[in-house]
């Protein structure tokens, strides 16, 4: 039974490096998707930026063409003014070129400050396509790294998994079943030191008779709280 916590002991050492490095290889891709969703959120904002410059290109060409209309309007009218027959209706067409002539200066003032409103929006476009290129071009290279780097950790990890395979092979079938279900359902660890009567697993007191008990390592025991298997573990004197 000694021989048996001691293999588990080395292969639960063995499954928090491999933990480990797959954490190493996760945290270096979360970065790479954080950036990836700061570059997409980019993208968005430039695609907004173009709506709204071609709608205000659409609205300028529309009142340029108001204007045109309105212009031809107004000389159409000039040139009826001298054919009128009567002051009343004199008076009325000097009326509606009164009127063309102010919904023209109303387009024209709108029109001067859409241009405006075009040219911040086309500065602001130019730099924000700026930023999403440069971190677009900084996430490829993030992406290179993460990818060399999940290429060494993973390489090490296969080396680990090997000696693990070997070691795990030690263990009887049925123990090594309760390791794993304990393992995956315990964050990892299956079997925990318990140093001066605490459990380092869950960091609870265990019983007093079962902590006597565990010191005599005849058998394998569990936390009576987190169910983890668990080993005395001496409490090393520093030198
Ligand atoms: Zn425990």
């Amino acid at each position: 039974m000694r021989q048996d916590i001691a293999t588990l002991v080395e292969l639960q050492q063995i499954d928090h490096q491999i933990a480990k490095i797959e954490a190493q290889i996760a945290g270096g891709y979360a970065e790479i998707e954080k950036s990836g969703l700061e570059i997409a959120e980019g993208r968005a904002a430039i695609a907004q930026l173009q709506e709204k410059i071609e709608a205000s290109e659409a609205r300028r060409r529309e009142l340029e063409a108001g204007v045109e209309d309105e212009l031809a309007r107004i000389k159409e009218r000039q040139t009826k003014l001298m054919n009128v027959q009567t002051n009343r209706e004199y008076q009325s067409l000097l009326k509606e070129i009164e009127d063309g002539k102010k919904n023209n200066k109303q387009r024209e003032e709108e029109l001067v400050l859409l241009l405006e409103q075009v040219e911040s929006l086309r500065a602001k476009l130019t730099e924000e396509t700026n930023v999403c290129e440069a971190k677009d071009k900084l996430l490829g290279e993030a992406q290179a790294r993460a990818d060399q780097q999940a290429a060494e950790l993973n390489d090490k990890k296969g080396k680990i998994a090997k000696v693990r395979d070997e070691k795990a092979g030690e263990v009887a079938p049925t123990l090594l079943r309760k390791y794993e279900m304990l393992r995956q359902r315990r964050n990892g660890t299956a079997i925990a030191p318990v140093l001066n009567g605490v459990c380092r697993g869950c960091n609870m007191n265990i019983p007093p008779q079962l902590y006597i008990e565990l010191q005599k390592a005849q058998q394998l025991l569990s936390c009576p709280t987190c169910n983890r298997l668990m080993f005395h573990e001496v409490e090393e004197e520093k030198v």
